[in-house]
């Protein structure tokens, strides 16, 4: 099943049922708290805060979604992406946990030819949170999953809080047996790539309070109004569908690796480490594409940031596997063409995605050129010293004169054995930024020149965006 054809059908199946249908928000996410939405629920915040009512009782959604905090594990897990598709079906004080199971659980199980997924029941195990009795009682006795195939899970996995007092409440999953080739026995629990997480559901029937971390807040009791937020992946339920063992191989990518393939001359299931840069190339060109065309343009800053750097590990990995040659915009095209078919409206772009993706490799490639004559040296100087470690100086320079964000730096000198003094590089970059606040305040006084402060405080921000990356509430 292709996957504009597992999109259609989620749309339908809970359209058929009540819900309005709510096209996809843009990426670039109208909350303060996050630079790009990383979840189905995210347009519909201000309805589960009480801040605006719904119009609607029960809504479906397919959303585009980024979490560049996976952006690690692309290509080495069979499952996590830059970019993906979360397909949601979300109650407003509606359905609560039985409507929620009872639904996922006919869509899932039910034929192709009724309009489900077709699949088998007895490969589907469920996880509840270790204290919902509620859930766990529903599974088994309304929905009829055997008891052994329902596991508990602590709150690090199975709970779920927006990161701010508001609405939270224990989650529940639904996860796909991939069968022995894919490892050990045991469930979910044991084993997250053989059982894989495909759904999930998040019962939100309580109020909570301030907190810090992630488990340190009080419940301060119910809801008045129970809600349901759910999250299904659509690239995971495409690779069990289309029976290719990860997402990077399921239709919409699969085409991209084989067009690197092409460009590279590197066959796909050569080695391990050539198949992790293929699938890195076709993801993180998936997600540029698409940040791009929801106007995002490679810069310093915050979502600029993340789109230069997933754009530019893209590009590394493509000169890894031997591409020298500008070949962004063939890579680019392949994207179009095949995410044109769910999102016609990159296809009426194309030409201006084509320019902003063609213009930063150009500039990416005139920086590696320079800059790794450089970083070559320092590499070499280090080694003849018996280091093992290049120091902050060095990363500083690197990124000061030549642009090299401080993740290429760690990246291609781990390349060549050696770490990076990270502690080093940071303070140099906090000096480099109190300079820029004490001429910023001498240039009130009327001392300073404007032109220096902002090139000094630009570079800066290359290093301020992390905070943000790493976003609270993330689960669905
Ligand atoms: P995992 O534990 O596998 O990292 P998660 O618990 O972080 O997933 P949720 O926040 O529960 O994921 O998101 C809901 C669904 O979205 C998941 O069940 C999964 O199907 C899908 N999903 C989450 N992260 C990714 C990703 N990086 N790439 C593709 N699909 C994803
Ligand atoms: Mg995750
Ligand atoms: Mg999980
Ligand atoms: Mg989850």
């Amino acid at each position: 099943m292709e996957s504009a054809e597992i999109r259609r059908r989620w749309l339908s199946f809970f359209e058929e049922r009540g819900h309005t249908v709510v096209p996809s928000a843009s990426l670039i996410a109208d909350d303060p708290t996050l630079l790009l939405v990383n979840a189905g629920m995210v347009p519909f915040k201000p309805y589960f805060l009480g801040e605006v009512k719904p119009p609607f009782d029960r809504a479906v959604s397919v959303q585009k979604c980024v979490r560049t905090p996976d952006i690690e594990e692309v290509g080495k897990t069979t499952r996590h992406g830059t970019f993906f598709q979360m397909c949601g079906n979300f109650s407003f004080g509606d359905y609560f946990k039985e409507g929620a199971s009872k639904l996922a659980w006919e869509l899932l199980t039910s034929s192709v030819a009724d309009g489900g997924y077709g699949l088998d029941p007895q490969r589907l195990w469920i996880t509840v949170y270790e204290d919902d009795d509620e859930a766990e009682r529903i599974w088994r006795d309304v929905v009829g999953v055997p008891a052994e195939r329902i596991q508990r899970l602590g709150k690090a996995e199975n709970f779920w809080s927006m990161g701010v007092p508001g609405p939270c409440g224990p989650c529940s999953e639904v996860n796909y047996d991939r069968g022995p080739e894919f490892g050990v026995e045991g469930g979910p629990a044991v084993n997250d790539e053989r059982y894989v997480e495909i759904w999930n559901l998040v019962f939100m029937q309580y109020e909570r309070g301030e907190g810090t971390g992630k488990e340190d807040y009080p419940i301060l009791g119910d809801l008045p109004a129970k809600n349901i937020d759910t999250g299904l992946g659509l690239e995971r339920l495409a690779m069990i569908l289309q029976d290719v063992p990860n997402m990077y191989e399921t239709d919409t990518l699969r085409v991209v690796i084989d067009k690197a393939t092409e460009l590279t001359g590197v066959r796909y299931g050569a080695a391990r480490d050539s198949d992790v840069s293929l699938r890195v190339i076709a993801d993180h060109l998936r997600t540029s594409v698409m940040m791009i065309a929801d106007g995002v343009t490679p810069g310093n800053e915050g979502r600029g940031y993340v789109l230069r750097r997933i754009m530019r590990r893209a590009i590394r990995n493509l000169r890894i596997l031997g591409s020298q040659e500008p070949v962004v915009g063939t890579l680019v095209d392949v994207v179009i063409e095949t995410m044109g078919k769910q999102y016609p409206e990159i296809i009426t772009d194309r030409r201006r995605i084509e320019t902003v993706a063609l213009a930063e490799e150009a500039a990416f490639l005139k920086t590696l050129k320079s800059g790794t004559n450089i970083l070559d040296t320092a590499v070499t100087e280090t080694k003849a010293q018996g280091g093992s470690v290049l120091s902050g100086d060095q990363a500083f320079l690197l990124h000061d004169t030549w642009g090299f964000p401080i993740d290429l730096t760690l990246e291609m000198a781990a390349e060549q054995g050696l770490s990076v003094d990270e502690g080093g590089f940071r303070r140099l970059m906090q000096e480099q930024r109190d300079r820029a606040k004490a001429d910023a305040l001498a240039k009130k006084t009327g001392h300073a020149d404007l032109s220096a402060y902002r090139q000094v405080a630009d570079a800066a921000g290359a290093t301020e965006f992390t905070g943000y990356l790493h976003t609270e509430g993330e689960a669905t």
